[in-house]
């Protein structure tokens, strides 16, 4: 083709001989070599998009995967405690390695997915639970804040982009992402504010939850690769989460008051007995049932794909104790170790322990509180040991009192 100038033009573009780097005539037509460019990048995209698409091949063999018991055995070295929930997750983790071996069955007996709820305080190790079976199992994890998200359309993130992190976690290997963990957190703060389906909208609680069930249940998701908002331009990965264990966490407070009503004990009759009524608090966690979810709000739907629930404790004194010395990597160890390469022996005797515990209790941060004081009271001996020449430092709970005090750190809690 050529322009009233009689130049050759560009069959793609229109544009003229002398508009373009270079124009390769052929014999219908010609081809300037910004097209060319362009439609090279087209087809790499479109072969590239559709190796993500290809299924990826079971290559997960049962014998690679741990018992249930060598899976609770593992979480014992890191949590504390909580052993109905590591059971409970180890118990599941395994099973849901056992249905991605299943296609080696050639039956009709389909497992189905195991997704897990945890219900239990906040800083009791739900996180950690999730976090050192991902470790254990070396697929990626991610952890998502079910409060940023919201239903399409409205400010916030679409529930697509949770599995962005997940992506993020192995480097975008869509295959590896397949068989990952997400443990989605606060999943309590996105139930409906009322047992009854809103008339209103309930732009973060019931629409959120609505769109997570196609997640949990598994289909193909189209995620934005950077996250936030899709837009109609972007390319999006194709991602199916058939195989993606999802965990959720939740403190759900107040949901006792429920537990309490359903099994018809009230918990309030026990007039002046703190003790009693708190220790009956305690237990009515470990009584949790999928009724107690939908009456708090979350809609029978999304339950019914969280099929294993399980709770944790709140940590007392003894295991606030327990968690700055004893896991393999508890927050002293980590601690003797940064002054041992040093060259300095750190020594805390029990008393200094005890007056961290009581300051975690005091300032009502649980197992999260150990981990700020500790810092808190260390900064100055971590600035001044280095090269001062010392042999041992004995962290006494005056000292650490004096540290606690004099950073402020009672006012900023
Ligand atoms: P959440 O239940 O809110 O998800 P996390 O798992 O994030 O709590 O716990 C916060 C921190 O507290 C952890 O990183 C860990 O250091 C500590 N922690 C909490 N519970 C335990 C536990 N049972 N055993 C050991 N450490 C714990």
């Amino acid at each position: 083709m050529k322009n009233k100038n009689k130049e050759l033009i560009c069959s793609f573009c229109g544009r003229a001989e002398s508009e373009v780097p270079l124009l390769f005539p052929g014999p219908n037509g010609a081809i300037c070599s910004d097209c060319a460019k362009r439609a090279v990048e087209l087809t790499e995209q479109f072969f590239q998009e559709e190796k993500q698409c290809e299924k990826p091949a079971s290559d997960i063999n049962l014998e690679n995967v741990p018992t249930p018991a060598e899976i609770k055995a593992f979480l014992d070295e890191y949590i504390i405690g909580q052993d109905s929930a590591k059971k409970y997750m180890s118990v599941a983790v395994y099973n849901h390695y056992k249905r991605l071996a299943q296609r080696d069955y050639k039956d009709d007996v389909d497992i189905e997915k195991s997704n897990i709820i945890m219900v239990g305080p906040t800083g009791t190790g739900k996180t950690l639970i999730a976090k050192t079976i991902a470790k254990l199992l070396k697929v990626p994890f991610a952890i998502v804040d079910a409060t940023v998200l919201t239903e399409a359309g409205y400010v916030g993130e679409d529930i697509e982009s949770l599995l962005v992190r997940l992506l993020q976690a192995c480097d975008y290997n869509v295959e590896e992402a397949e068989r990952g963990i997400v443990f989605i957190d606060e999943i309590d703060k996105i139930a409906r504010k009322s047992d009854n389906p809103s008339i209103t909208r309930d732009v973060s609680g019931e629409g959120v939850q609505q769109g997570l069930l196609k997640l949990l249940e598994g289909s193909i998701v189209n995620v934005p690769p950077n996250g936030g908002r899709k837009h109609p331009e972007q390319k999006m990965i194709a991602v199916d989460t058939k195989n993606i264990l999802f965990v959720c966490g939740g403190a759900f407070d107040g949901i006792e008051r429920k537990i309490a009503q359903r099994l018809n004990t009230n918990v309030v009759g026990y007039g002046k007995d703190a003790s009693k009524i708190s220790e009956m608090r305690n237990n009515l966690l470990s009584y949790v049932a999928p009724q107690d979810l939908k009456s708090f709000g979350l809609i029978p739907e999304i339950i019914g794909r969280l099929p294993v629930l399980t709770h944790l404790e709140p940590l007392d004194r003894a295991a606030l104790r327990r968690i700055l010395i004893e896991p393999k990597n508890a927050i002293i160890k980590q601690y003797i170790k940064l002054f041992m390469m040093d060259g300095v022996k750190l020594i805390v005797p029990d008393e200094t322990l005890d007056f961290i515990v009581d300051k975690a209790i005091a300032y009502k941060l649980g197992a999260r509180g150990l981990r700020s004081i500790t810092e808190t009271i260390m900064i100055d001996a971590m600035y001044e040991l280095p090269g001062s020449g010392k042999k041992t430092f004995t962290l006494t709970p005056e000292y650490a009192n004096t540290k606690l005090n004099a950073s402020g750190y009672h006012m900023a809690q």
